[in-house]
This record gives structure tokens, C-alpha cells and sequence, in this order.
């Protein structure tokens, strides 16, 4: 089959390799569609991640396909039927699973290999998070379920409440995706950015008020202006990743309000906190990772019921062999996800 494998910083190769063989418990899938993640930008920029791939390998971990074989002891799917999955799965042996804190599981088995022809999913995941498409939900529209399922598990840290102010800081995809699911909640949404292209389709799904982020603008006035009674926003999502970023969003929320840091940061990069804000102010300051089977499950759920106009989040759709371009295009902000066929 056809495969792209990351050997480094920014070498992505196209190949011909195995189609992956399976176990009794696995299940093998013909790829229909991968999204781009940003995620997969960075680390294709960085050549590798500590925790999710180690180079050279298959990459990619959006996706959505058609059965292609299924073991021999898998029970509840067979060929032909179409399916996604989320990217890992928890052991439910370690410290943090006993607690039920499966996103800090010691042991998560992560899944790449996204942008080849077949993926090969492993045994944890087809039995945990492993699902069947419905008729009426393209492959496109399902692919959304792993970065659907980090947004739904930051809302529900964050718990958002029917019509309190929300800032987002970032309209990349995941911003996107928060702005989604907070309408759906009845938020009022206000998002911050600086990519002008980016504001506009915040504004067709939906966004209350938009705020362009300019050289030498005080952003954050201009926020609090917009909440009621100018005192700030109930909640402020980060979801950029940039330091500053982090420290604007603290400033965004009233008294009493929540913050939401969501965008990962490079490694060993700092932030510095006002003590006297988080202190006589009262905030609450929350770091999110990753996903858990039951957000999993709710962002299934929304995606069959669909509640999200997803497929306005899908901005370019490029075949296989386009791979290094697509993700240069995301890197440069060029567009929100890709949609690479094989
Ligand atoms: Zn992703
Ligand atoms: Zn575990």
C-alpha cells in the first residue's frame, strides 16, 4: 500500500510498505479519509513527539474507513462496515485508570498511520473506542471524532453553563471546534485572532462578537468591553499554544471566572502569572489533555445526531501524494483542516 512515513523534521516520504497484518483482536481499515491535525503539523515540524510517535513511522490519527478484515475474536464489526476510532485508548490497569482519570493513563495506546491506504487498529482501541458510521454521516464528518472528543472533554472541565460569556483566543480548528460545541450548549461566544480569513468563518458559525488581534491593539480591553457589564468573561478557552496567549487569557475573566489553557505549548516554554489576580480575583485555572472513552462517546454522539456543522471546517481536500503540502499549508495558517483522500 501507499503510506506517507515521517522520518524527521519536515521529510515526509510517500512509500510503498506492508499492509499491516493483524492480530486475532485487530481490526483492519481501508483508509477513506484523514484530517490534518495540528497536532500532525507540529510534529511534522519537529520530527517526532515524545509521547505519540517515534520516527521513522506511519503518521497521521484522523480518520475514517471502511472494514477491510477483522480478527478472527472481534466481536460487533465485519468487513464492509464503515467505522472511525479515536487515536488511542486507556490500559484501565495503571494508577491514574484506577481513579478514572483515564486521560492521564500511564499506558495509552496511541494509533497513527492515518495517511497511508490501510490502518491497522490496535486491540484497545477496537474495544473501547471503536464505532460504527451511520448512513447519513459522511467519512468526512466522522474523522472529526478525536479532536471533537479533547473539545468536548475541555468544555465539560471548564463546565460551561446556557448563555455565559465565553472568550476563545485562536480560530484554528480546535478553537473552531470550541466554538461549536459552545453554541450548541447556548453560550455567547466571542472568539480572538488574528488571521482575518479564519474570523470570517468563526462568524458564519456562529460567533457573537469577533475581536482581530493587531500590532500595538489592547486586546483585552476591547474583550471586557464586550462582557456584561465590562467587568470581563465568565470563561476564556486558550487554544493557541503561544506563552503570552496563555497569560492574555487570565486577564480576559471576571472575578470569579475560569480558565481554560487547551493549547500545548513547546517543551520547557514559561509562563508568569499576576498573583494578585488569580489570588483576589479568584480564578480557576484549568490544564486539559487529550480525551477519555466517555467524551469519546459524547462527541460520537454529537457527531450521529449532527448537531455541528463540521463539514464547514474542512477547507481543502488533496489526494495522498499531496501530504507535505497539505501540512506546509496548515503550518502557514493557509486554511483550517485538510481532508487527504488515499
Ligand atoms: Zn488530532
Ligand atoms: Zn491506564
Amino acid at each position: 500500500m501507499k503510506g506517507a512515513i515521517l522520518y524527521g523534521s519536515e521529510d515526509v516520504r510517500l512509500e510503498n510498505v506492508s499492509i499491516p497484518l493483524i492480530s486475532n483482536e485487530e481490526v483492519l481499515v481501508k483508509v477513506e479519509v484523514a484530517l490534518t491535525c495540528g497536532t500532525d503539523a507540529k510534529v511534522y515540524q519537529r520530527g517526532g513527539h515524545p509521547k505519540m510517535i517515534h520516527t521513522p513511522s506511519l503518521f497521521g490519527h484522523e480518520w475514517s474507513g471502511v472494514i477491510e478484515k477483522v480478527g478472527e475474536n472481534v466481536k460487533g464489526f465485519k468487513k464492509g462496515d464503515r467505522v472511525v476510532a479515536a487515536n488511542s485508548a486507556p490500559c484501565y490497569k495503571c494508577y491514574y485508570c484506577g481513579i478514572k482519570r483515564f486521560s492521564l493513563c500511564e499506558n495509552l495506546t496511541f494509533m497513527n498511520g492515518a495517511y497511508a491506504e490501510y490502518i491497522k487498529v490496535p486491540e484497545s482501541i477496537v474495544k473501547t473506542n471503536l464505532f460504527k458510521i451511520p448512513s447519513d454521516v459522511t467519512f468526512e464528518e466522522a474523522a472529526f471524532l478525536e479532536p471533537l472528543s479533547c473539545v468536548v472533554h475541555g468544555v465539560e472541565e471548564i463546565d460551561v453553563k446556557k448563555c455565559e460569556e465565553v472568550v476563545i483566543s485562536g480560530t484554528g480548528p480546535i478553537g473552531l471546534l470550541f466554538l461549536l460545541v459552545l453554541k450548541n450548549i447556548g453560550a455567547k461566544v466571542t472568539v480572538v485572532e488574528k488571521n482575518e480569513q479564519r474570523l470570517r468563518i468563526a462568524q458564519e458559525l456562529g460567533c457573537n462578537n469577533m475581536v482581530l488581534v493587531k500590532d500595538g491593539k489592547d486586546t483585552i480591553t476591547e474583550i471586557k468591553k464586550l462582557s456584561y457589564q465590562g467587568k470581563g468573561m465568565d470563561v476564556a478557552i486558550e487554544a493557541t499554544g503561544i506563552p503570552k496567549v496563555w497569560e492574555d487569557s487570565i486577564k480576559m475573566v471576571k472575578g470569579g471566572g475560569r480558565v481554560l489553557l487547551f493549547g500545548g505549548c513547546k517543551p520547557g516554554e514559561r509562563v508568569s502569572l499576576d498573583t494578585e489576580i488569580i489570588h483576589y480575583s479568584q480564578i480557576t485555572i484549568k490544564g486539559v489533555f487529550h480525551h477519555t472513552p466517555a467524551h469519546v462517546k459524547k462527541a460520537y454522539d454529537l457527531i450521529i445526531k449532527k448537531k455541528l456543522n463540521l463539514s464547514r471546517l474542512i477547507t481543502d481536500r488533496l489526494p495522498l501524494n499531496k501530504i507535505s503540502e497539505a501540512l506546509d499549508k496548515i503550518i502557514k495558517g493557509e486554511g483550517i483542516k485538510i481532508a487527504i483522500i488515499p
